[in-house]
């Protein structure tokens, strides 16, 4: 699921998978709270290095940094 709901955030699914992932999340408190957290983490990145692509090894980095909330 989780692997989804990144693919959601970065609008990589297929629009039937993403109604459906877009209804879970509005039903499961954990998979909203870590889509949230993606998405913010995603804008935070996007502002520091002014570029849609984030590398990899900084994406990892900073999650660490961040330690993510329980996942759903
Ligand atoms: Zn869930």
């Amino acid at each position: 699921m989780l692997e989804q709901i990144e693919r959601y955030l970065d609008g990589e699914l297929e629009p039937a998978l993403h109604a459906e992932v877009h209804a879970h999340l509005a039903g499961c408190g954990p998979c909203s709270s870590h889509s949230e957290f993606q998405r913010r983490l995603k804008e935070l990145l996007r502002e520091k290095c002014g570029c849609d692509e984030v590398p990899p090894g900084l994406l990892e980095r900073v999650r660490a940094v961040f330690s993510e909330p329980g996942t759903g």
